[in-house]
């Protein structure tokens, strides 16, 4: 069984703020707002969520199964 992240520091693209957020552990986030300069950010072309595009580990779905994503359905 493989150890999953569930800590990600998400930085902000547009300010460079950069918190530590906590991820849910089977579901992703698809819009998260930046507490330094309250931008809703949302992912980036091909990323499933926040965290895989701003986040410093990608979401949980992705730890587990990199080829398969998540939020593809
Ligand atoms: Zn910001």
């Amino acid at each position: 069984m493989k150890e999953v992240i569930l800590i990600s520091d998400l930085t902000c693209p547009e300010c460079g703020y950069t918190k530590t957020e906590s991820m849910p552990e089977d579901a992703c986030q698809w819009l998260y707002e930046c507490e330094g300069c309250h931008t809703l950010l949302k992912p980036l072309a091909g990323d499933c969520c926040v965290f895989c595009s701003y986040g410093t580990v990608p979401c949980p779905p992705v730890q587990i199964a990199p080829d398969k994503g998540c939020c593809t359905s």
